[in-house]
């Protein structure tokens, strides 16, 4: 039985049911389980990275993607290599690599650091240019750094165009170009380029790794439609009161009852991630709408149950905002309550 005085900041609910039908569907995409890195960047998605962790961990994943070191430093007992995107090393740690986004950063990593470089195929995000290959291989023996990976992204892996065909095939010509120069060096180098869209636009996996971000957590355009939702969000009653016609509720009122019409505060608002651009519009997966505008700590609905599901597909939400299921995901506040419900 749901209590009606659990209030606190709302609740993140995650399948396991559906992580573990999403890895089974990404392995057989991929072929080899040793191929697939998990992209736990931003609190893994929202989801929280530790327990996400966990359980890629408990499937046999061994690899992880992180932005940051102190994301790295909280899941590292359960990897046997994280890749962070955009940091630099504070400490020595065997189990971490570092990105290499520009030339001039190749100074910054000290001595002994296993780095990953950045090409840049096309994006014109990060990375270095593929004609500056050479050069920065150099750079990085000089600064006695240890090359482990060298790495791209895909700038519409999303979109069915032919984008994705001319940044492979530079890629691939990278990749040679790449193995026969790390051979000066006596460095091992793993490529990787895809990130899920890109890892669902080939029947075969011909690279070393993929990094597998949304897949793990959701379906998006282009991937594969079998992908589940892991993620639900749901809040506690807060208070309930009927509203008679013509009473308006929450700030500046701009929602009106045209009848009377019971309506109770959810303890979540825009400060837990519940975008304000949904005020007023957004309709949960059980027909019940949001009323007025979305305060800093809680929104209004047109119910009176104790637990309100508030969505149990992020992409929803993102529609009534938007905006895309990433970002939806990615600013769910971290002090949220985050539990299994399978
Ligand atoms: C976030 C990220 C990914 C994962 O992308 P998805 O679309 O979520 O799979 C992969 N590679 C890099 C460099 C990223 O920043």
């Amino acid at each position: 039985m749901t209590l009606a005085y659990n209030i606190g900041m709302g609740t993140i609910k995650l399948s396991r049911k559906a992580l573990h039908s999403n890895l089974d569907i990404i392995a057989q995409q991929v072929g080899a389980i040793d191929k697939i890195a998990v992209v736990l960047k931003d609190n893994a998605y929202g989801h929280g990275a530790k327990m996400i962790a966990h359980e890629v961990q408990q499937y046999g994943i061994k690899q992880a993607v992180v932005r940051l070191e102190s994301e790295a430093l909280e899941i590292a007992e359960f990897f046997e290599n994280i890749l962070i995107l955009a940091d630099f090393p504070t400490a020595p740690n065997p189990v971490f690599s570092y990105a290499i986004n520009a030339l001039e950063s190749i100074e910054k990593f000290p001595n002994g650091t296993r780095v990953e470089l950045k090409i840049d195929t096309g994006m014109h995000r990060n990375g270095i240019a593929p004609d500056d290959l050479a050069k920065a291989f150099e750079k990085i023996a000089a600064q006695g750094l240890e090359c482990v990976g060298v790495m791209s992204h895909f700038k519409s892996a999303d979109t069915l165009s032919s984008e994705w065909f001319w940044q492979r095939e530079i890629f691939d010509a990278l990749k040679e170009k790449a193995t026969k120069l790390a051979g000066k060096y006596g460095w091992k180098i793993r490529f990787h380029i895809s990130n899920s869209a890109g890892t669902f636009r080939s029947s075969q996996c011909t690279d070393n790794m993929v990094r597998m971000g949304i897949a793990l957590y959701m379906d998006t355009t282009l991937l594969q439609p079998a992908l589940k939702p892991v993620l639900s969000l749901t809040g506690n009653k807060i208070a309930t009161r009927t509203l008679k016609a013509g009473q308006r509720v929450g700030y500046n009122g701009i929602y009106e009852a045209q009848c009377d019409e019971v309506v109770s505060t959810y303890d979540l608002g825009y400060a837990n991630g519940l975008d304000r651009l949904a005020s007023n519009r957004y309709v949960t997966p059980d027909g019940i709408a949001l009323r007025g505008r979305i305060s800093m700590d809680s929104a209004a609905f047109s119910t009176d149950t104790d637990e309100l599901l508030i969505f149990d597909n992020a992409n929803e939400y993102a529609k009534a905002v938007g905006t895309i299921g990433y970002e939806i995901l990615a600013c769910l506040d971290k002090n949220l309550k985050r539990e299994w419900c399978d």
